[in-house]
């Protein structure tokens, strides 16, 4: 058992800002469990800091350290003093997820299977993925938010799994400094990344949120605003919460058909917010000078891929500022045992429709592009996330084209 740092210092009333699970007397209670630092804010850590009964500012170094520096281990912080590091090492820790698989396409892109312990008390193990997927000039990170997912879009693998559990902020931002960390010999520069892998984010806004915060900070990962994009199925309270933030990232819609009708069949979540109702969250979205909203369609063959439904996603988009990534359904992998998307009453659409489609939009002034997924063949592609474990018996789709599901450049 570590030694009980914390007795060192009067326990009479806890300053406010080490209220919560930081402050001298809950950490005194957990001893033995050593406190995770990946997911803790700023102010969080400075308060860490006060509480050990050093500088404040020694709270920012250690934030930096972690997010800017991505040094997990405490005796690589030169810049704290070395009984800080020894106090440091015997109270806390910096855990990333652990990787149980590592799977690595033909197209270059990785798929980790994490394995995620839980918090003491309220949150279980769980496992998730993270798509990691160099590209020309960047990567691209695509992240969980949650365990499984409760939306049940028909067309989703993912949706099988049900929702096990919200992720922790540092369970969110831990699966970035993970994938860059694992990949740190081929990185370059600029890092995006997709909220899009296991989960609803806008269903479990306060750690999401908290992660993004930690993404997008100058002292902390830095990583530009408009390269971190969040996509939801359309949970409109979230989406006017987001509107309000000061600190947001880019915002990704997945409109997925061109009718209630239609989104009622395979989003149930629209009989909650029908699309009038999402889109007048969208209008009234502010959006900053150079924002838009992107629209996700996943083009289902046969569905809601005619010239018809083209029409009509150009009137539900009129007046908004919208880009449109048509993406192409990625049928599952046929695994034996596991969830197959292949049994689902979809089918991949053809390529000529998807040309059709998209010159209908762009015919009428919508701006649209089609994305096709990553690593199809390692089961890493959009809606294909379901901890499927044997890649071999995949049957691998051909002809991967470069694009990530990335964002454009700006
Ligand atoms: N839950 C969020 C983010 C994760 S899903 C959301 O739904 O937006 C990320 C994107 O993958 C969504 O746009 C979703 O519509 C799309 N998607 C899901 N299943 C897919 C599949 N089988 N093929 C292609 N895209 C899919
Ligand atoms: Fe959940 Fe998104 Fe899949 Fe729908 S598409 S089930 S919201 S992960």
């Amino acid at each position: 058992m570590a030694a009980c740092w914390c007795a060192e210092l009067p326990h009479g009333p806890m300053p406010e800002q080490t209220a919560g699970c930081l402050c001298p007397v809950c950490l005194c209670q957990d001893l033995g469990a050593h406190i995770d630092l990946v997911g803790k804010s700023a102010d969080e850590l400075r308060a860490l800091m006060a509480a050990f009964g050093e500088p404040a500012y020694r709270g920012t170094q250690l934030y930096k350290s972690i997010y800017a520096g991505r040094r997990f281990d405490f005796a690589a912080m030169s810049d704290l003093p070395a009984p800080l590091r020894e106090r440091l090492a015997a109270a806390a820790r910096i855990a990333l997820p652990e990787v149980s698989r590592r799977y690595v396409s033909a197209d270059g892109s990785v798929r980790y299977l994490l394995s995620l312990a839980g918090a003491k008390g309220d949150s279980a193990p769980a496992r998730v993925e993270t798509v990691f997927m160099p590209s020309e000039g960047r990567q691209t990170i695509c992240i969980s938010t949650q365990a499984g997912c409760a939306v049940d879009c028909k067309f989703c693998l993912t949706a099988q799994l049900g929702l096990i559990r919200n992720l922790t902020a540092g369970e969110i931002v831990g699966q970035v400094l993970l994938a860059l960390e694992d990949q740190r010999d081929r990185l370059v520069p600029r890092t995006n990344i997709v909220l899009m892998g296991q989960g609803e984010p806008l269903l479990n806004f306060e750690p999401v949120m908290a992660a993004v915060r930690l993404m997008l900070d100058d002292n902390g990962m830095a990583i530009a605003p408009r390269h971190v994009t969040l996509s939801t199925s359309g949970i409109v309270p979230g989406i006017e919460r987001l509107s309000r933030e000061k600190i947001r990232p880019k915002l990704a819609i997945s409109l997925n058909a061109s009718s209630d009708e239609q989104r009622d069949a395979i989003m149930p979540i629209n009989r909650k917010y029908p699309l009038k109702t999402l889109l007048d969250a969208c209008r009234e979205y502010t959006l900053g000078n150079r924002e838009y909203i992107t629209f996700e369609y996943v083009l289902l063959g046969g569905f809601n891929d005619a010239p018809e439904d083209a029409r009509r996603v150009v009137r539900l988009l009129s007046g908004l500022r919208a880009k449109v990534n048509l993406i192409p359904w990625n049928p599952g992998a046929p695994v034996k045992g596991a969830a197959r998307e292949s049994d689902l009453p979809f089918r991949a659409p053809d390529p000529a429709r998807i040309d059709e489609f998209r010159r209908t939009l762009m015919d009428k002034g919508q701006l649209a592009m089609v994305r096709y997924s990553r690593g199809q063949d390692i089961a890493a592609a959009c809606g294909q996330l379901a901890l499927i474990e044997s890649p071999a018996s995949f049957s691998a789709p051909v002809s991967i084209s470069p694009t990530s599901l990335a964002p454009p450049p700006a």
